[in-house]
Formats: C-alpha cells, structure tokens, sequence
C-alpha cells in the first residue's frame, strides 16, 4: 500500500503529518503548538471546509466552536466513508469493560 493520508492538527490547524493508513483521526503531540491533540483526516477537513462555506440548514453551524464543527465534520467525513476505512482507531481511549465469558480462573491444574 503505496496510498497516504493526511492528518492535520485541530488546534492550530496548521501543522499536518503523512501515514500510510487511512483512519478518522490520530491523537498525538503537535510538533507545531506543542499542545496533545487530535489530528483529522484530510476528508475531515475538507468536509469542515465545505461545511464552513456553506452551512448546514440542520443546526446553528455558525454557533458551534471550532473544535465541536471539526467533530462534526467528523462524524459526517465518516458517514460518507465506507465504515472499513476507518475501523482502526489509533488514539488511547479505549475503555475496557470486563469480557463476558472470560476464561476460568484458579481452575485446578
Ligand atoms: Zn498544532
């Protein structure tokens, strides 16, 4: 796989990064504001841009910060997307709840 994406960070929206995998975003430090932060795929970004220029009738686009119209645009860049582009989550927010069925414990030996 030769393809790349972009992310680029969504606090300064400045500093961008290339990888070789195609996912919704990365949570990494930028290098650029020096903040821990969310990097968005390239079609994020695009879809915020196009949301900026003309906003959706559905919801007071213009009142939504910055960070929650990213969010936004988040979730609507995905929805277009076949859902296996971005099975891969590649931040750390993974909640364990305990496994059903988990394997028995002190059985006897
Ligand atoms: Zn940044």
């Amino acid at each position: 796989m030769s393809r790349t994406r972009s992310y680029r960070c969504l606090n300064c929206l400045d500093h961008a990064v290339t990888r070789s995998f195609d996912t919704s975003h990365l949570s990494m430090t930028c290098p650029n504001c020096g903040s821990f932060e969310r990097f968005a795929n390239e079609a994020v970004i695009e879809r915020f841009e196009s949301l900026e220029a003309s906003p959706p009738a559905e919801f007071d686009w213009e009142r939504l910060e910055r960070r929650e119209k990213l969010l936004v645009a988040e979730r609507l860049a995905r929805r277009d997307k076949a859902l296996d582009d971005f099975d891969v989550a590649v931040d750390e927010e993974a909640a364990g709840g305990p496994a059903e069925g988990a394997d028995p414990k002190a059985s006897d030996a």
